[in-house]
């Protein structure tokens, strides 16, 4: 099953994806995971993707597409996967599109993960990550087990550079104008589904697994 998750930053695309990666034993890539990672080991692709998201901007297609297409070619992805952050642009779109269409395959479902911008902020001004394993919390909803460590490897828990409030509003108004078209393009393809993100996040999975079955 390939699945592409839709959805404002902050919407809870990452705490629904990582649920479904386990629930159908699928990997879970995310291409703003990817890049922290390469932040965090210093390399160059990590240090060009910086330069975009410090300021919440998108990272260029260019790069985007070849990591991600490199990474669902893994012999992991072969049964399905879900992607949590990609595509985020109609370009990016047509290229996975492309791929898949070369194969013989197709997305199955895209969920759009539906939260209004004015809960956005205060979602991600909550958002505490984990660099190390990717794990989230937020510090009021889904909080660690203990203050500031993670509960699945031990390690401190961060505020996310681009998570500052400055930065979010840059971060919806790309979401709008770059990744909101999204929406009617998986549409047309009728693989779109919509929940509502706003309700408790056992709640946006129950709704999530009944569209999956
Ligand atoms: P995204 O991957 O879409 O950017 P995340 O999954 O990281 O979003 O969620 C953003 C923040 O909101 C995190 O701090 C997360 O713990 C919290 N969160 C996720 N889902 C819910 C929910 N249903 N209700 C309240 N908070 C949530
Ligand atoms: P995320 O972890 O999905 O919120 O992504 C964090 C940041 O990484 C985004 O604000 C972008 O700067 C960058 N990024 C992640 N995925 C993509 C993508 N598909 N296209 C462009 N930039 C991306």
């Amino acid at each position: 099953m390939k699945i592409i998750m839709l959805g404002a930053p902050g919407a809870g695309k990452g705490t629904q994806a990582k649920m479904i990666a386990e629930k159908y034993q699928i990997p879970h890539v995310s291409t703003g995971d990817i890049f922290r990672a390469n932040i965090k080991n210093g390399t160059e692709l990590g240090m060009e993707a910086k330069k975009y998201m410090d300021q919440g901007l998108l990272v260029p297609d260019e790069l985007t597409v070849k990591i991600l297409l490199d990474r669902v070619a893994q012999a992991d992805c072969e049964n399905g996967y879900v992607l949590d952050g990609f595509p985020r642009t109609i370009p990016q779109a047509e290229v996975l599109d492309e791929a898949l269409t070369k194969i013989g395959e197709k997305i199955d479902f895209a969920i759009n993960v539906d939260v209004p911008d004015e809960n956005i902020v205060r979602r991600m001004s909550g958002r505490r990550a984990c660099l190390k394993c990717g794990a989230t919390y937020h510090i009021e909803h889904i909080p660690p087990k203990t203050e500031g460590v993670c509960d699945t490897c031990g390690s401190e828990l961060v505020l996310r550079d681009d998570d500052k409030p400055e930065t979010v509003l840059n971060r919806l108004t790309v979401y709008h104008n770059q990744t909101q078209p999204l929406i009617d393009f998986y549409t047309a393809k009728g693989v779109l589904r919509s929940v509502d993100g706003t309700v408790d996040m056992k709640d946006v999975f129950t709704a999530i697994t009944e569209i999956l079955g």
